[in-house]
């Protein structure tokens, strides 16, 4: 009996799940706060650890993201463009180290860095020339939206190098430019954004380039899909050579050295979010060095060397709107 309302359950949370994630990632409307998405796909990871026999390939647990939008040209990621397995308390925090530990003999440093809510991004330089930009979409195949990347002034447009690489990041509405886009939006009598990512989001993946310049988006890149090829060795150095060639990388980073250290920068964070220009949704720890964390490895989703901590539900959100949690 039990089964079975767990079988039932886990239907019910894959076809919830999968809506909200449409409204998300390919309709920048979400339907539901991210503590609410967050909570469902937590307890469809539970059901899934009980019955692993039921973990479809297609599960929303095994998949990044959402579908490309069929107004833009498809981009086929040279190398996957991930998410990031969630921790929500100190707890999931230990049980991170715990499980790098059985791999990692040795001290391990921890790359602590504020996780900007904006979209992902991928950025390709061919001798230092910005030739290409695109979404994650699906994680293997992204939107590409060069000629609005273009538009974002943070992301250089000549590298002070002749370097051939592709850069990850996040770029985001900066808060300040979002209060006055959805005032312009109001007294246009035009449906306002429900919060800076989707402002970003939505801006990023409209046709028209001259809109995307006015909206005033702005990139922090954190990482180099070959990162070898800057010739260093640690999640930390990567982020001083983006500095270096001229990147602007978020400066607010630290390397910590347990996971108690990690606790107090989160701690820290929390409460700093408010006074921060941009959005966070929390803060990304990450194995520092490359050579761990090769040894500690990926799921089909995410790397396992690194977590996202998410910061619990801020009061004041916007209500996007009500919806009926009784699936
Ligand atoms: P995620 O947003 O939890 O983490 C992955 C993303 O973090 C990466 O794509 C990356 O671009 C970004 N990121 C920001 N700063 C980073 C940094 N310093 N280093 C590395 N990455 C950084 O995972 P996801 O799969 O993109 O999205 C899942 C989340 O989206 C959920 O936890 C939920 O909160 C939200 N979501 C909400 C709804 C909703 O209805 N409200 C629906 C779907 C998803």
């Amino acid at each position: 009996m039990e089964k079975e309302q767990d079988k039932l359950r886990i239907d019910e949370l894959q076809s919830r799940l999968s809506q909200l994630a449409k409204a998300y990632y390919e309709e920048d409307q979400p339907l539901a706060e991210d503590h609410e998405y967050d909570a469902l796909y937590h307890e469809l990871v539970q059901l899934e650890e009980k019955y692993p026999e039921w973990v479809a390939s297609d599960s929303i647990t095994q998949r990044v993201g959402g579908d490309v939008s069929t107004g833009f040209t498809k981009i086929t990621h040279d190398y996957p463009m991930l998410s990031l397995g969630n921790a929500f308390n100190l707890e999931d925090l230990k049980a991170f180290e715990e499980r790098n530990k059985k791999i990692i003999t040795g001290p391990i440093e921890y790359m602590c860095e504020l996780k900007i809510d904006g979209l992902a991004i991928s950025v390709k330089y061919d001798n230092g020339k910005f030739v290409q930009g695109a979404t994650r979409g699906d994680g293997k195949v992204g939107e590409d939206i060069t000629g609005n990347l273009k538009m974002v002034q943070s992301l250089p447009k000549t590298l002070d190098s002749s370097l051939t690489m592709e850069v990850r990041g996040e770029c985001y509405m900066p808060k300040s430019s979002f209060v006055k886009l959805n005032e312009q939006r109001e007294l246009d009598g035009k449906e306002v954004f429900a919060n800076p990512r989707n402002a970003a989001a939505g801006s990023l993946r409209q046709l028209d380039s001259k809109v995307v310049k006015e909206r005033e988006l702005s990139a922090f890149l954190y990482a180099s899909a070959t990162p070898k090829e800057l010739g260093v060795t640690s999640q930390s150095a990567a982020l001083d050579a983006l500095d270096s060639l001229g990147f602007s990388t978020n400066q607010e980073r630290k390397i910590c050295y347990s996971i108690e250290e990690v606790w107090d920068y989160v701690q820290e964070f929390q409460e700093k979010r408010p006074t921060l220009g941009y959005e966070i949704d929390g803060i990304v720890i990450k194995v520092n060095n490359f050579e761990d964390q090769e040894k500690i490895g990926y799921t089909v989703k995410a790397p396992k060397w690194a977590i996202a901590y998410k910061f619990p539900a801020e009061e004041a959100e916007t209500v996007v709107e009500d919806i009926e949690w009784t699936l």
